[in-house]
């Protein structure tokens, strides 16, 4: 638990953050059902986020199952923490001048009173679970991954959601470089084995001895172009000047090219442990690029940053055509509320970060535990799954009946049920629709579900105890002995 002492500064801090939202006080009681309802519409999904739905989920199954290998492979234990957080964890790690805490948090005040936020990243939360679980006092380093949705007040836009969902890896409790190496490693194979080719950008933010020496010529480079820089980026040179480096408005994306390059002046023990890094990723096969002006939106980062990008080696295929919206969706009359993107085209994004993360040496002490260097990082699942599509990189369909179970009358329906069951414990992923009466309706179903086979009880089959066997694509047709159906349908599905 965090310790008693720390939390006035922690409730300040929150405060601070705390957005002023006309949700709290005035007009809708926090937490209450008060909320101004628009007369006569369909509640629609929030600004920014999406349903996942049937369709869509062979992807994400697809991905959680390389997450799952990852980490069983490389000895990561899962974590799952809350999605709701005390604010102040987020202004104490991301830093008060980040754009997230500025900006992007969904923060209010709970029922209690307490400023709470919605998670926009993942590390914080594990970082605090280390402390309060006494992780310190485990063997280390302690290696863990989360997997689950992340919220930002962004602008939506391609790839970039309100809710979207990050898995991470985090190594707690070992400062060698190797770690910085593996985790970067593991970023990588992560996308190869997607299929996706990506290239990591990678630099150093240095540490608390050297980093003064470099904001600083950063700073008087960017004095002279003042004029020139965007409007947060003049609030940025005072508050937080590394992140001018960061701005994606043109104008300062084309000053950066000339500013002073990080690397050239970090101390030596920051420069050796970069060269480090990159001899173990030269090791390891992992392509990089040394990019001097790479900083990342969190403050507390120390020394290694990187960030993953499609690289240009990946060959794009031609865009597929998008399916034409229909013409009566299923909101049927209602209008679509503009906000709301109906078809997202998939397109490469080679400029964008497909993952990023980096060391963060002073994150747990600040958050009040032992000095304990930490390193990790964190990819966003929709971006992969968007980089699939766009790549035509297809997953299994591993939920795809195999056997329906077609039957015709009482009895039959009887004796499918038993069936069913019995199918079903031998790991056969098998369909029926009990309620239908007409053959020729079921026989649809189960080409709609890309069955391979369909399993017909007539009254026929049932005075004989024997099966129908239908193969869908040859059409062929074999009478098996009913005791006998699981070992013939086990047999022609291949399990044996
Ligand atoms: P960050 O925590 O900003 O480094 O983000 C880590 C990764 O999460 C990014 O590289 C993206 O893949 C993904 N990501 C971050 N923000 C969003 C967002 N608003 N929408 C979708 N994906 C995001």
């Amino acid at each position: 638990m965090p310790s008693p002492a720390k939390k006035p500064a922690a409730k300040r801090d929150a405060k601070a953050a705390a957005p002023k939202s006309k949700a709290v006080g005035k007009e809708v009681r926090p937490g209450s059902a008060d909320a101004p309802v628009r007369s006569g519409s369909t509640p629609q999904v929030p600004r920014g986020m999406k349903d996942i739905l049937p369709q869509e989920q062979r992807y994400w199954r697809h991905i959680y199952k390389k997450i799952e290998s990852l980490a069983r492979g490389y000895g990561y234990e899962r974590i799952d923490t809350p999605i709701l957080e005390e604010t102040s964890l987020f202004v104490r790690a991301a830093g008060k001048q980040s754009d997230i805490v500025e900006k992007e948090m969904f923060s209010f005040i709970d029922k209690g009173g307490d400023n709470v936020s919605l998670r926009p990243e993942g590390t914080a939360p594990v970082a605090r679970a280390y402390i309060n679980h006494g992780m310190l006092a485990m063997p280390q380093p302690v290696k863990l991954y989360y997997v689950g949705p992340m919220f930002r007040y962004e602008r939506p836009q391609h790839g970039r959601y309100r809710q979207h969902h990050q898995f991470g890896f985090e190594v707690f409790g070992d400062s060698n470089p190797v770690i910085d190496a593996e985790l970067i490693m593991l970023a990588h194979q992560f996308y190869k084995d997607l299929g996706i080719k990506t290239t990591v950008h990678i630099n150093s933010l240095g540490c608390p001895n050297c980093r003064p020496n470099f904001t600083a010529e950063i700073v008087a480079y960017f004095r002279s172009k003042r004029s020139q820089l965007c409007e947060d980026c003049k609030r940025r040179m005072t508050k937080n000047p590394l992140r001018v480096l960061d701005c994606k408005v043109p104008g300062c994306v084309a000053l950066k090219e000339a500013a002073p390059h990080i690397v050239d002046h970090l101390d030596d023990d920051c420069k050796n442990k970069l060269m480090r890094v990159l001899e173990f990723l030269d090791d390891l096969q992992v392509p990089y690029v040394l990019d001097p002006h790479l900083v990342r939106g969190f403050d507390y980062y120390t020394r290694t940053v990187f960030e993953v990008v499609l690289s240009d080696e990946q060959v794009i295929p031609a865009p597929l055509p998008v399916p034409a919206a229909p013409a009566h969706g299923h909101r049927g009359h209602q209008a679509v509320p503009e906000a709301q993107p109906v078809q997202e085209v998939p397109q490469p994004m080679p400029a964008v970060a497909l993952g990023g993360g980096g060391r963060y040496d002073n994150l747990i002490e600040q958050m009040g535990g032992r000095p304990t260097p930490a390193c990790g990082f964190g990819i966003g699942l929709e971006r992969a799954i968007l980089q699939m599509k766009a790549l035509q990189i297809d997953p299994p369909d591993d939920n795809r009946t195999e056997v329906f179970l077609a039957q015709l009358g009482d009895q039959a329906r009887r004796k499918v049920f038993a069936l069913f069951d019995e199918l079903r414990a031998a790991d056969v992923r098998v369909a029926a629709n009990l309620s239908k009466n007409a053959l020729k309706g079921q026989l649809e179903a189960a080409n709609k579900m890309g069955a391979k086979l369909t399993a017909i009880i007539g009254q026929k089959e049932v005075l004989d105890g024997t099966v129908l066997l239908r193969d869908m694509e040859s059409g062929m047709q074999e009478i098996v002995d009913y005791n006998k159906a699981v070992l013939e349908i086990t047999k022609k599905l291949g399990r044996e």
